[in-house]
């Protein structure tokens, strides 16, 4: 049986960051580290999109980026500049070619494409078990998430984000590249939170996605009639061809997942609650835990003390409740925000970088009495 410092069991977005961020520092040079993922990683199986300030440690990776976004509605229809953010799409498949080979480079990092079916956490060592051999981990990380677990409580509710996206190619000019859609609730709502989210990457070019903030999942066929809907009416009925598709449901809950973890298995990515639980945005918030986590590591402090707490947790949770209970009001909440907020302080606030004063900008958009009931819920 080998044995092993690290196990990052998953190498996607958080098993990657954090075998690279782990694999470059001399200070981990002495430690065996084994990364095991099922997948060769070869397929661009989804794209992430994430908005910072100016220049980012992925900007050689980006297939491309915005400056403007709009947001569209039942009352509103606001194109508008997200200055000083600039909004990133990043495919999957330039993201695993890119950190996959170096990973696999570091002399210290083995890497082993085999699906895990168990993880036993044992008195001074995890044993992970694959579907041909077992491996003994000092520490183990692990990106296997587990749906049942939030499901299990009733204090945080659980909703999903979740779409199906076509990236499609048109034969009339259609789009325009400058701008993303970044929600457009002019679709039918049907007493849901339900919007289309466009990327275009030139005027015949765009990743088309339907998207709902909803607790269950559609049948595929009406994701796919929205999307085939939405293009008909908005670019001019025109012709064009299917190129990718991509499906995603992630959680939004604000339930701690983080309370699962030891000293010996921590859980990271969506696994371990690193996505933004109003959102789903998950890529950015990875991308910045990984280097905390590291350095947390460094310290040789007990990991499963290793949680960031965040007064953000707290509005997310009233806008969860909200949605759970009245998930028609999504709609509602979000273009009053974007109405009379501008784009680029909202996107500050989702970011959880926003302060006291700012943030009571935020929630006063929106009519406050869904947001007060929800707070005296909560409390009481
Ligand atoms: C289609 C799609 C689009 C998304 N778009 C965005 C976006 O625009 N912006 C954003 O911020 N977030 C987005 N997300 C959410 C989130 O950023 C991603 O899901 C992100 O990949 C999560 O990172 P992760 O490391 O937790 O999981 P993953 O990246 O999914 O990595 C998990 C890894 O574990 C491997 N694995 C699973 N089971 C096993 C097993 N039993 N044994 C071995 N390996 C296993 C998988 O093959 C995978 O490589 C999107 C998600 C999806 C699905």
């Amino acid at each position: 049986m080998s044995h092993y410092d690290y196990i990052i069991i998953g190498a996607g977005a958080a098993g990657l960051l954090l075998a690279d961020a782990l694999g470059k520092e001399e200070f981990f040079a002495s430690k065996s580290i084994l990364v095991l993922d099922k997948d060769n990683k070869t397929k661009n199986d989804r794209t992430w999109c994430f908005w910072e300030r100016g220049n980012g440690p992925f900007d050689d990776l980006i297939h491309k980026t915005w400056d403007n976004i709009y947001v569209g509605g039942h009352q509103l229809q606001k194109s508008t500049s997200i200055a000083p953010y600039t909004y990133k799409m990043l495919r999957g498949i330039d993201f695993y070619n890119h950190f996959l080979p170096k990973v696999k480079a570091y002399p210290n990092i083995t890497w082993v494409q085999e699906e895990v079916t168990g993880i036993q956490e044992q008195e001074n060592q995890v044993l992970v078990t694959t579907s041909s051999q077992n491996f003994i981990g000092q520490t183990v990380f692990s990106s296997l998430y587990d749906p049942t677990l939030p499901l299990k409580q009733k204090d945080f509710p659980v909703l999903q984000q979740h779409f199906v996206g076509w990236q499609i190619k048109t034969e009339q000019s259609v789009f325009n590249a400058r701008e993303a859609t970044f929600m457009d609730f002019s679709v039918p709502q049907k007493g849901n939170t339900r919007f289309m989210y466009v990327l275009p990457i030139s005027d015949t070019e765009a990743l088309v996605e339907y998207t709902l903030f909803l607790e269950h999942l559609l049948e595929k066929s009406e994701y796919e009639k929205a999307i085939k809907t939405y293009i008909k009416e908005k670019y001019n009925n025109t012709n064009y061809t299917i190129q990718e598709t991509e499906f995603g449901s992630i959680p939004m809950t604000c339930y701690p997942f983080h309370r699962h973890n030891t000293n010996r298995l921590f859980n990271i990515g969506i696994a371990g609650g690193w996505a933004k639980p109003s959102t789903g945005y998950t890529f950015y918030n990875t991308s910045q835990y990984v280097p905390k986590l590291v350095a947390y590591l460094k310290t040789g402090k007990p990991l499963s003390e290793f949680h960031q707490k965040s007064r953000f947790l707290f509005y997310d949770t009233l806008l969860l409740d909200i949605l759970y209970e009245s998930n028609h009001l999504g709609h509602e909440i979000f273009e009053s925000m974007f109405k009379r907020r501008k784009a680029s302080l909202i996107l500050k606030f989702l970011e959880n970088e926003t302060n006291l004063w700012e943030e009571l900008k935020i929630v006063t958009a929106p009519k406050p009495m869904p947001f007060i009931r929800a707070l005296f819920k909560r409390l009481f």
